[in-house]
């Protein structure tokens, strides 16, 4: 096996300690295994996408030592793709349009909490749109025991996701016309020749989801390793939204320490003093503490 993995950063604003924490764990599962790191630019949603943040991701990262070996690639250019991975689901059936707005959705999922049943996509438009404009698309998930998803996490163990009871049929297209998610990262991973995913332990309820959007386009499924996530004072993960503040790039090693140190590395004094020992150190360490001969 050809170890491929990546670093898949939303340009929302700057590089923040969150981040550098999944850039580095992704950056050393990549070093360990001799393998290839890869920086995929996450700008499909256009309104979220905040102008200069690409560049300055970017240049944090080649200034703390963490250059892809492959040019990066940006969503916004590859939406041809999505476009053909839904053609591709709408000929075997797997997808339907939705037309329900989101307050007809909140309202079923109310009745539903009051009667303390499910809170997916109770499947409205599965039958048909009832006269109802076409608003989003949706990928229908399988019911009974199909619906259980299982994989093993190398950071935090064995995973199950019932898609039928916790997510329901969820949406590929949005109704403002924007690639979800879940489509994209699948689609790309997949044509990236993606082995190996690395990344912030917020996802982990999004990998069921990939998992089964994966076999549906008939894709391999890579391995899969989600690192806790960086919370502030109130336990909330860190996010450019509630304050996280832009890393010092005059002080890389400072910020490098921290985050290994988050990931439970345990580093001698010499890996402090230049980035090439720390990376050395941070590598065996990673290797070691997920018990790979290194
Ligand atoms: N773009 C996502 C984020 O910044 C990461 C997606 C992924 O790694 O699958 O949270």
């Amino acid at each position: 096996m050809t170890y491929r993995g990546r670093f898949a950063p939303s340009p929302t604003g700057p590089l923040h300690y969150g981040s550098l924490v999944s850039a580095l764990a992704s950056w050393l599962d990549a070093r360990a295994h001799r393998g290839a790191w890869l920086v995929r630019v996450e700008d499909i949603d256009g309104p979220r996408t905040v102008p200069g943040a690409v560049e300055d991701i970017l240049a944090t990262l080649a200034r703390f030592g963490m250059l892809a070996d492959e040019t990066p690639v940006w969503q916004s250019q590859r939406t041809a793709r999505y476009e053909q991975a839904l053609e591709q689901l709408k000929s075997t059936g797997l997808v339907y349009p939705c037309g329900c707005t989101r307050k007809e959705i909140a309202d079923s999922l109310l009745h539903a909490h009051a009667r303390n049943t499910t809170l997916a996509y109770p499947g409205t438009c599965r039958a048909g749109l009832n006269g109802k404009p076409a608003r989003a698309w949706r990928l229908r998930v399988p019911d009974g025991d199909a619906a259980v998803i299982s994989f093993e996490d190398r950071w935090q163990g064995e995973q199950t996701q019932n898609l039928a009871t916790e997510v329901g049929d969820f949406v590929l297209k949005r109704a403002d016309g924007q690639w979800a998610y879940q489509l994209a990262v699948v689609v790309d991973d997949a044509d990236a020749g993606i082995t190996h995913i690395v990344r912030g332990a917020d996802l982990i309820d999004s990998t069921a989801r990939q998992i089964y959007l994966q076999r549906c386009l008939g894709v391999r499924t890579p391995h899969y390793l989600h690192v806790p996530v960086v919370t502030n004072e109130h336990g909330e993960k860190l996010s450019k939204q509630n304050g996280a503040t832009a890393l010092d790039t005059d002080k890389p090693l400072e910020a490098l320490s921290a985050a290994a140190r988050h990931l439970g590395l345990d580093l001698p004094g010499e890996a402090h003093t230049t980035l090439d020992s720390f990376y050395a150190a941070a590598t065996a360490a990673w290797a070691k503490r997920m018990g790979m001969n290194f």
